[in-house]
């Protein structure tokens, strides 16, 4: 068996759209997929024996809005060799980011819920926590863009 790419795929504060077309892409990619890519966390495909452990790839959704997320966020990326952030909440926070730019009216209106669930004060792309190697513009993510990328990261890492 020929050597696959190590891939985890996480997603944060989000819609979940680009997880949803991940999976769509399956229905043309599978075959390909099933001989170049092992999932090491991805609960999308799989409830058990999830971990970052080892993986070379770490695909990111969504942005970070909790101090939990935050230390989620800073421990994957200290597993993956390469973190790629997926969807426009990942590379810039928003839509995700709205409250950010909520008035103060509104902002002392949210208060109660951002406090009682641990919430950061800003929601943030993942780059202002952490190294992003790569971005996937789009919302949800850019198909063909995504499919670039990965086919770089497969060259990268010589898994043919
Ligand atoms: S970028 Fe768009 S599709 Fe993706 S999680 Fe955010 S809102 Fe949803």
């Amino acid at each position: 068996m020929g050597k696959k790419l190590a891939v985890s795929w996480v997603t944060f504060a989000c819609c979940e759209d680009s997880s949803i077309l991940f999976v769509e892409l399956l229905n043309e990619h599978f075959f390909e997929w099933k001989e170049k890519l092992d999932f090491r966390y991805c609960r999308l495909l799989k409830n058990k024996g999830n971990s970052f452990d080892g993986s070379d790839v770490t695909f990111v959704e969504g942005a970070i809005a909790t101090k939990e997320d935050e230390e989620e966020l800073k421990m994957i990326r200290e597993k993956s060799k390469r973190l790629v952030a997926i969807g426009s909440c990942a590379c810039t926070g928003l839509p995700s980011a709205q409250r950010n730019t909520f008035d103060d009216s509104t902002r002392r209106e949210i208060m109660l819920i951002v406090e009682r669930f641990g919430h950061l004060e800003k929601v943030h792309p993942i780059k202002d926590i952490v190294k992003v190697d790569y971005q996937v513009p789009g919302c949800p993510m850019d198909e063909k863009i995504f499919l670039d990328t990965l086919s770089k990261l497969l060259a990268e890492f010589e898994v043919k």
